[in-house]
């Protein structure tokens, strides 16, 4: 008999299992469909010795010192702060988020202070009221032109809809800057596990508490397994049988290739805003890893509507269908719901790390642990 199963060994089942075993000493079982921990962060070195990311790049970014703590039990960390191209018009480089470098690259211009840049904005922004769409956010900040540079192609191919379709939360995770600050995130924390996320999800997996089934689906445990409670991290909607109807997920196909060169593009990513280009960014590992080799590996994202639920897509009669779900996972008892599938949030890895300490306390406030009882 299990104290607790939990379904998924991502972020949020993985550090979950680990605080219910070390603090509580509870029995929990770990189970996923896939064949490996990690969940979307998972790693590996492939055939040719390169360390990459099987579904997609993976940056921990955070201003939380409390996550980063938390994750520093389970890892050493390298310093990485990640930077961005785009590669536009002429095959320009210029960097994104756009600042002042980007603007003075784009149109030949000399500008030293951030008020110029500034005032160069400020004359071509058209300011919506109220900002509720994908848009109207960088519309409003920067004008129609650097909109339809960098936004517009970009989200239609990842989302296969327009920014005027999509809630205003997608296209403010990029901010515009005046300065020439050219890293892609500004958190106090930014760093990348030393030997990898996959290393530092079997640290954390590893006590005898734990038991971990991989190439298993709830399905096929669910009976032969006892447990107490549950933690669900999977697709909510799939929890509970689709019965609202399924709550759309944008996929991804990643193309992998390794190279018989050192190095293929001068930073960690570059992204592909024009919507001729069928994907939307290449990332090549070895800038995140620093690991040094005389090969390199590079991903190229292509949206799709099929697949892994990559991406829950932030519009409102989605929040609308996904509030149907959360109330019936409010009234499931013993189990929890954690996580970016099963809260239907576009989460990072950190928001997903923090939401699963906190969901930690509530269980805590709870429920009597079985060393209490
Ligand atoms: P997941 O990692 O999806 O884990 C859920 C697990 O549950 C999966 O492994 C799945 O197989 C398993 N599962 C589901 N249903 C079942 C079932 N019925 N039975 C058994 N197992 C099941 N975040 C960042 O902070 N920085 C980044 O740079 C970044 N880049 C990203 C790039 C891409 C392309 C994507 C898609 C995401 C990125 N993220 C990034 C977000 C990050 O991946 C997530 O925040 C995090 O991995 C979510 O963890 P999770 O545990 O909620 O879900
Ligand atoms: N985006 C864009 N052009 C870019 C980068 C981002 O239009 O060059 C938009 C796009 O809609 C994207 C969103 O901003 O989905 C968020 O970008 P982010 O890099 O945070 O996406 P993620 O890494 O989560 O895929």
């Amino acid at each position: 008999m299990f104290d607790w199963l939990v379904v998924g060994a991502g972020f949020a089942g993985a550090v979950l299992a680990e605080r219910l075993a070390s603090q509580r000493g509870e029995k929990v079982l770990v189970i996923d469909r896939r064949d490996h921990i990690g969940g979307n962060a998972f790693d590996e070195y492939d055939a040719a010795g390169v360390l990459m990311h099987r579904y997609g790049p993976h940056i921990f970014h955070t201003n939380s010192e409390q996550v980063f703590r938390h994750l520093s039990q389970f890892t050493a960390w390298r310093a990485y702060q990640h930077r961005v191209l785009a590669k536009v018009q002429d095959g320009k480089l210029v960097p994104m988020p756009i600042n002042r470098t980007t603007v003075n690259r784009l149109y030949d211009l000399s500008f030293t202070t951030e008020e110029e840049v500034e005032n160069f904005f400020q004359a071509r922004a058209e300011p919506a009221s109220p900002v509720r769409t994908s848009e109207d956010v960088v519309v409003g900040r920067v004008g129609r032109e650097l909109y339809e540079t960098f936004f517009r192609g970009y989200t239609r191919k990842q989302w296969g809809l327009d920014p005027s379709e999509l809630d205003k939360s997608v296209t403010s995770r990029v901010p515009t800057r005046a300065d020439d600050d050219d890293r892609y995130f500004t958190d106090s924390f930014q760093f990348m596990p030393r030997d990898g996320y996959t290393e530092m999800f079997r640290k954390m997996l590893d006590h005898p508490n734990i038991t971990v089934m991989t190439g298993t689906d709830y399905a096929e445990v669910k009976d032969r397994h006892p447990h107490r409670r549950l933690i669900w991290t999977g697709p909510v909607d799939e929890f509970f049988g689709f019965r609202f109807g399924k709550l759309p997920y944008r996929s991804l196909r990643f193309d992998h290739q390794t190279l018989e060169q050192e190095w293929f593009q001068p930073v960690g990513t570059l992204n592909y805003p024009a919507e001729d280009v069928p994907y939307t960014r290449i990332t090549e590992y070895k800038y995140l890893t620093g690991q040094v080799h005389p090969k390199t590996t590079i991903t190229r994202e292509y949206p799709a509507a099929e697949g892994d639920p990559y991406y829950p897509i932030p519009r409102p009669e989605n929040a609308a269908l996904y509030k149907q779900y959360e109330a019936l996972a409010d009234a499931t008892p013993d189990t929890w719901f954690v996580g970016r599938l099963a809260t239907y949030r576009y989460y990072n890895m950190d928001q997903v790390v923090a939401q699963a300490l906190s969901t930690f306390r509530r269980i805590e406030d709870a429920v009597p642990s079985v060393k209490a009882a």
